[in-house]
């Protein structure tokens, strides 16, 4: 402890010890002995004990002895204490003997009884404002704020480059043009070239978003100003804002630079929904950073990337042109991915001559980069613990295991089983899509990428289509079933990994029926009025405006389309089994092929539109 706590530790027990006494104090002159009823105080009367009667206010009364000691009592607030004696039967003789004064009752005498009461209360705000005052001055980092500003933020000068992160070209490729821009931005800014503001990366942990941010910041050569989400969430009220203030102004000082804020979602969820009160530190320090980002000039030169695996939950004013508009997305790496990020890791570490690396890579299904890293490390470990001069295939092996057991791990290793499940299900996606004219053309599809079991398929919407039609929806449908019914095709059986899929299928259908007028039986009407925060742009709730009838006729629709769309989307698996088998091999093989390669195993049948971007 340093003396500075300390002290505040003393001042703080000092305060505990007044405000004790001060609680006891009032508690002694306010009742000098357990108040007594009011029939106890009459048969007092009666028995000629009482001398004294003092009427206080409206109810309490002061009872005195005839031997000197003192109690309080309570009588009815309308009528008075002589009335409510003489109901007990008190007789007008021994009234006569007992001295009754009444104390007009004063204003002060009521405000300042309040105000004993409100004593405790002043004397808890007092202490909570000294400790707050106190943490101001402390040096404690957590609540460290006003004082030490110089000091809070200085931003670092990574030494990562892009060659640090293995595997992640898209990614780089899009995230070049933010590098040369933090390299010479007169040269962009001369030309009048819009610069991207905000950059989110998004995926799951460990896939390297922490360090592509650094990377930029390294292949650039600025300045890095980070801070976490988390950290604004912990911290007193006000304070989140005004840190956000002091981050900003610090930055822009060191313009050109980046501002990392990572874990984004920590301040960033969704505004509004107005469910307790608890949401305003977050709430406030969130406006706060779109405040800032909108007060950038065009030659302000910062360049704001944030990180997250949930985005899905940000609140869309965090999203909006001219905020965290672009959007480079960080997946699980693929087999080659993995082997090339072992490399990273393993350079400048003795290794075994034989070792197979491509090996380890394929044996690892599912791993993110940190827990690649963390393999690398473990294996060292171990070769150290055998004492042997370099890394060997066996340690490599072996770490593994550790990785998945151990408590770091940031994904879980695909099982075979779980691979060729998900290798079927994600190429029956692709097959259905290619299958029929409307669909989207199929951009990628991987059995590693994000979520949870996961894998993908990626979709090219062929134009900026703002009209979905009734046949595209169906297409739609019956594309977001193909992985379910692969499974069942291929297994006899089905699983749980479709459940995002008929989520988005019973969504779409209900639409179609409810909102959309494309259900022939229910009409061209919108039934239910949904309430929506407008200012928010998301609905919170429907109410229901139709019958139970109705209701069921609801239901049954939504069924039929989906039926439909399920059945349609099994005769196409059927029919194009064998390109079904075709990429689901290859998904296993590589876990993750391009438009192109697709293309080749499933050639888009006539009419259909290739995935390949057609020269504008
Ligand atoms: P995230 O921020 O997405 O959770 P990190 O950037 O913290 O992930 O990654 C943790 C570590 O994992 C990194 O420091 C790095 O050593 C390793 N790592 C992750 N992705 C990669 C990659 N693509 N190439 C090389 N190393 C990686
Ligand atoms: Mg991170
Ligand atoms: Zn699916």
């Amino acid at each position: 402890m340093n003396s500075r706590s300390s002290s505040f530790f003393v001042y703080f027990l000092l305060l505990v010890a007044i405000g004790a006494m001060l609680y006891v104090g009032l508690r002694d002159n306010s009742n000098t002995a357990e108040p007594l009823t009011i029939s106890r105080v009459a048969g007092q009367v009666q028995n000629g004990q009482v001398s004294r009667i003092i009427v206080e206010g409206d109810d309490v009364i002061r009872v005195i002895t005839t031997n000197g000691t003192e109690a309080e009592s309570r009588k009815e607030p309308d009528t008075t204490l002589v009335e409510q004696l003489r109901g007990f039967g008190v007789t007008s003789e021994q009234l006569a003997k007992v001295d009754i004064e009444v104390k007009a009752p004063s204003a002060w005498g009521g405000v300042l009884s309040g105000a004993l009461y409100l004593l405790p209360i002043l004397f808890m705000g007092g202490l909570l404002w000294f400790i707050f005052r106190q943490a101001q001055g402390s040096n404690n980092a957590a609540m460290s704020f006003g004082k030490s500003r110089a000091r809070m933020f200085s931003g670092e000068h990574p030494t990562v480059t892009f060659t640090d992160v293995a595997g992640a070209e898209e990614a780089k490729q899009e995230l070049a043009e933010v590098v040369e821009f933090l390299k010479e931005p007169q040269k962009f800014i001369q030309l009048g070239a819009r610069i991207p503001k905000g950059v989110l990366l998004v995926g799951p942990p460990g896939t390297g978003k922490t360090l592509m941010a650094k990377a930029v910041s390294g292949e650039a050569g600025v300045p890095f100003f980070s801070i976490s989400g988390s950290e604004f969430v912990e911290m007193f009220v006000g304070v989140g804002a005004s840190r956000v203030r002091d981050l900003f102004e610090q930055a822009k000082r060191h313009s050109p630079c980046i501002i990392f804020v990572d874990e984004i979602d920590a301040v960033g969820r969704q505004r509004g929904a107005g469910l307790g009160g608890s949401h305003d530190e977050r709430e406030q320090t969130l406006n706060q950073m779109l405040v800032e980002m909108d007060g950038f000039d065009t030659d302000t030169n910062v360049i704001i990337i944030a990180a997250t695996n949930r985005p899905d939950i940000l609140d869309p004013a965090l999203l909006r042109p001219g905020r965290f508009d672009r959007r480079v997305t960080l997946d699980r790496p693929d087999v080659k991915g993995r082997e090339a990020i072992l490399n990273v890791h393993v350079k400048g570490k003795p290794l075994d001559p034989q070792i197979n690396l491509g090996a380890i890579a394929r044996g690892t299904p599912g791993f993110a980069g940190a827990d690649l890293e963390n393999l690398v490390n473990e294996s060292a470990i171990l070769a150290a613990r055998r004492n042997k001069k370099a890394i060997g295939q066996p340690e490599m092996e072996e770490a593994i295991e550790r990785v998945v057991m151990g408590p770091e791990r940031k994904s879980r290793l695909i099982s075979d089983e779980e691979k060729r499940i998900i290798a079927y299900h994600e190429a029956g996606h692709a097959i259905v899509a290619n299958a029929i004219i409307e669909a989207d053309p199929v951009q990628k599809v991987t059995i590693v990428g994000r979520g949870q079991a996961g894998g993908v398929t990626w979709f090219r919407p062929d134009e900026d289509r703002i009209l979905m039609s009734r046949k595209k929806i169906l297409a739609t449908l019956a594309m977001a079933l193909g992985g379910r019914a692969a499974e069942e095709l291929i297994f006899d059986d089905i699983t749980s990994g479709a459940s995002n899929d008929i989520e988005q299928v019973t969504r779409m259908a209900r639409a179609m029926v409810t909102r959309l007028g494309m259900s022939a039986e229910m009409g061209t009407l919108v039934y239910g009025q949904k309430e929506e925060l407008i200012f928010l742009g998301r609905e919170i709730s429907e109410q229901r405006d139709y019958s139970d009838a109705v209701a069921e006729q609801i239901d049954r629709e939504v069924r039929k389309i989906v039926e439909e769309a399920y059945k349609q989307a099994k005769n196409l698996v059927k029919k194009y089994r064998k390109q079904l088998e075709l990429v689901a091999q290859k998904l296993l093989e590589v876990e993750s092929i391009n438009r192109e390669e697709f293309e080749k195993l499933f050639p888009p049948p006539n009419g259909k539109k290739s995935g390949t971007p057609q020269p504008a």
